[in-house]
């Protein structure tokens, strides 16, 4: 464009420079004929008429400098959007592959319910998602202590140990700012004492970004990717990483809900012992074990003596109060979890022992009976003792199925109160 102008202007000079050449010639003629005046005036005039094109040309030359400094600074501005788009292309890019991944991983987090399950999901689709950057970990917030335990962890290298069960000055940071948490370099962040990363923290970490999982306004647990490496992560990492959680979070609630409902499907209401149903699957299924193993199982069957008369003195709430009360009790003794603990009828519950022997069952009915006995309750103000008569069996000595174990229970249980109640009976010796 610039050199079409300069044409242009050569073009409009044309006709003054080829006036001048005719001026000239003429000149030429008049000094041939020694007369000089005309050729003099000619002369100035062409110098006058010189300096004019002169002054134009060079006005002209100074607009076409500033057009083409305008143009040189239009190229560099195109140059350098060029230049960014180069590199956030990429980064889009690399947005658009994660989002994608997203939607294959939020079908994963609700294909099941169970919370161990929902948790490996997340740990391990978030790992994906991340292209395997880091170790990912999955805390829940257990609101007895409000303390974050781990429930799932997905390592980069398996061998790598995580003592620290219950988090560390990170997760704090995060429980109490209530807020996401990047950290480029651990030993220059600010708001971390590096000296106390080092003594609290028995892992190396580099980098890491947490967020916290949030559902109907409630802290339920944390989010966490960590690497080795300084600079792992960015900013963009950690919305990505929010949005990760805030769709875990849902999972998390869903798997929450089912297990308390699925709870209260096999959980007596008042007392929080399994019922019958669940005690019989479980029952069927030790006995399978204890047959493969070659192993022992033994049962209680505990009945309330005279229960009646509770009810009949001090009235049904009363009794329920007994029936929580040998709950309790029940519960304090046989805390260790594979023992499983039934209310197995109205006031008749059943105690199934896994890999116990018959005599052990025995004494540990004894405790029970004993326990019971010594312990007072109020009842309407009145202090009243409680007795109970325990049935024991054990499998495979009294009874070779789950239906007959408990039938023998029960018959064991029916001699106690014939053998005048508050007492631990079995049918054959241990
Ligand atoms: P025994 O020493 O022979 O076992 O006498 P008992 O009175 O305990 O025996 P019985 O089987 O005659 O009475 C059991 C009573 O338990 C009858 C029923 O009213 C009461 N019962 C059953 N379930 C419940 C319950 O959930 N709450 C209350 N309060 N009472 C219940
Ligand atoms: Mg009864
Ligand atoms: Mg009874």
């Amino acid at each position: 464009m610039i050199q079409k102008q300069k044409r242009q202007l050569f073009r409009l000079n044309l006709p003054l420079i080829s006036f001048l050449i005719v001026l000239h010639i003429i000149s030429l003629f008049y000094i041939f004929k020694k007369s000089f005046i005309f050729p003099v005036a000619i002369y100035v005039l062409a110098l006058i008429l010189f300096f004019f094109a002169y002054q134009k040309n060079k006005r002209e030359r100074n607009l076409l400098e500033i057009k083409k400094q305008d143009l040189r600074e239009k190229i560099n501005l195109l140059q350098e959007s060029i230049r960014k788009e180069k590199v956030l292309t990429p980064s889009l890019d690399k947005r658009n592959y994660r989002y994608t991944l997203l939607k294959q991983a939020l079908d994963r987090f609700n294909q099941s319910l169970v919370l161990s399950d929902v948790g490996a999901a997340i740990a391990e689709e978030t790992f994906i998602l991340f292209g395997g950057s880091g170790n990912v970990l999955i805390y829940l917030i257990n609101h007895e202590n409000n303390n974050p335990e781990i429930l799932f962890t997905k390592k980069l290298n398996l061998e790598l140990i995580i003592k620290e069960k219950y988090g560390d000055l990170f997760n704090e940071w995060v429980i109490k700012h209530n807020q996401p948490l990047l950290i480029e370099d651990t030993s220059k962040d600010f708001r971390f004492d590096f000296q106390r990363i080092k003594e609290e923290v028995s892992r190396p970490i580099g980098s890491l970004i947490i967020t916290p999982i949030i559902t109907s306004d409630r802290f339920i647990g944390i989010l966490r990717i960590e690497s080795e490496e300084m600079n792992k992560f960015s900013s963009d990492d950690l919305r990505f990483l929010s949005t990760i959680s805030n769709l875990a979070g849902i999972a998390i609630e869903n798997s929450l809900l089912y297990g308390d409902a699925e709870e209260l499907a096999i959980k007596d209401g008042l007392t929080g012992l399994y019922l019958r149903r669940f005690l019989d699957e479980r029952g069927k299924e030790e006995l399978q074990y204890a047959f493969k193993q070659n192993s022992e199982i033994s049962v209680l069957m505990i009945d309330i003596d005279h229960f009646k008369k509770y009810n009949d003195n001090f009235g049904h709430r009363a009794g329920d109060i007994v029936l929580m009360h040998i709950a309790d009790l029940l519960k304090g003794i046989f805390h260790d979890p594979v023992y499983t603990l039934s209310r197995f009828g109205g006031e008749e519950f059943l105690v199934l022992l896994p890999n116990t022997k018959k005599s052990k069952a025995l004494k540990l009915a004894e405790n029970l009976r004993k326990g019971i006995e010594e312990g007072v309750i109020i009842l309407r103000r009145s202090p009243v003792k409680i007795t109970v008569s325990i049935g024991v069996a054990a499998y495979p000595s009294d009874a070779d199925s789950w239906v007959d174990l408990i039938k023998q229970s029960d018959t064991a249980m029916y001699k106690a109160k014939q053998e005048g109640r508050n007492r631990v009976c079995s049918l054959r010796s241990a």
